[in-house]
């Protein structure tokens, strides 16, 4: 049920991050609030493919 996914700045739409989930926790798109050093600042990342 895990994962790999992406995870990519909503502002510069950068990614910045890999991460793997699992499918029966987290059904839905991910999106958390994670530090981006292009933005350098702390922004929301959303799950991508
Ligand atoms: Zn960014």
């Amino acid at each position: 049920m895990r994962v790999n996914i992406i995870l990519a700045c909503a502002d510069c739409k950068r990614r910045n991050y890999f991460t793997v989930k699992n499918k029966k926790n987290d059904p839905d798109r991910l999106e958390m609030r994670k530090y981006c050093k292009f933005c350098k600042k702390h922004t929301s990342h959303k799950e991508t493919k």
